[in-house]
């Protein structure tokens, strides 16, 4: 097992970005959940991490790490990286180059 990028000590899931960390995270309270569980009247509202089917829901996935990830945030990553201007081969017009080279005029 590699090290966690974004490991979390209270249910043990790793993550690739801090923002889906964050997202993992739910709950408004400042108590954690099995704070509010252990409250008289038993309360549960405290902060938790959402459970693997309620990040499965919310369409995110597991890569080959077992870090969780947000497939549609790596689908924005994507697209502005392309945005950047790194366009894939074959797709860019030629700027400068040795224009006219071998071309003899009439
Ligand atoms: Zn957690």
């Amino acid at each position: 097992m590699s090290a966690p990028l974004n490991g979390c000590r209270e249910c043990a899931c790793d993550f690739t970005s801090l923002r889906l960390f964050d997202a993992h995270r739910v709950g408004v309270n400042a108590y954690t959940y099995s704070e509010s569980v252990a409250m008289e009247p038993m309360r549960e509202d405290g902060r938790r991490c959402l459970g693997a089917d309620e990040m499965l829901e919310r369409g995110w996935a597991r890569n080959d790490k077992g870090r969780w990830f947000d497939p549609e945030e790596s689908e924005r990553a994507r697209a502005r990286f392309c945005a950047a201007g790194v366009a894939p081969e074959g797709t860019r017009e030629p700027q400068e180059g040795p224009a006219g080279v071998g071309l003899s005029r009439p």
